[in-house]
């Protein structure tokens, strides 16, 4: 049975909330939901292994720290599926609420809630960075018959009449003389 997918990761920063310049340092595994990628989900297989460190940057809780999964997802080649191991990098900014008036424009920021920081958010844009647009098996596979889903060199569907140019014909019919 895989674990139920956490919602929020909150690691206690109560040691060095008041304490400037001081840090902790946490390892922790995440049982992480599917992430999306235009149309494409990516499911971890087994944990998310997070290795952050926390420090007091003065006016804000600096997260740094690396982000390592397997995720599982559809090869858009064959179809077949596909383990990608992915090692992202964890960033994370933590302001206490009514003190975010301060910052500049472009700082991307979550609330210190309590004494509490959710990570979640940066652990998820740590490995959707990482993520290809459209996965394929590194070795070459062969691809997916477009009409019956077999293997190209296994099914006998005639696809002679077919073009890898009627697509864009057919959406720029225009051009057509
Ligand atoms: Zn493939
Ligand atoms: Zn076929």
């Amino acid at each position: 049975m895989a674990e139920r997918a956490a919602d929020e990761v909150l690691l206690d920063v109560s040691d060095i909330l008041h304490a400037t310049a001081d840090s902790i340092h946490q390892d922790v595994d995440v049982s992480l939901g599917a992430l999306a990628v235009g149309p494409t989900d990516f499911t971890p297989r087994g944990l998310v292994h997070v290795d952050v460190t926390l420090t007091n940057a003065g006016t804000a809780i600096v997260a740094t720290g690396s982000v390592d999964a397997t995720l599982t997802t559809t090869c858009v080649r064959c179809l077949g599926e596909l383990d990608i191991p992915v090692h992202g990098e964890l960033e994370g900014f933590y302001v206490g609420h009514g003190t975010e008036h301060d910052l500049p424009d472009e700082q991307d920021y979550e609330f210190i809630e309590g004494a509490t920081v959710d990570i979640m958010p940066a652990i998820r844009s740590a490995l959707i960075v990482e993520l290809p647009f459209a996965p394929t098996h590194p070795a070459g596979c062969v691809a997916a018959c477009p009409r019956c889903g077999e293997p190209q060199d296994e099914c006998s569907c005639d696809r002679s009449s077919e073009s890898p140019f009627s697509v864009l014909r057919d959406l720029f019919p225009e051009d057509r003389s």
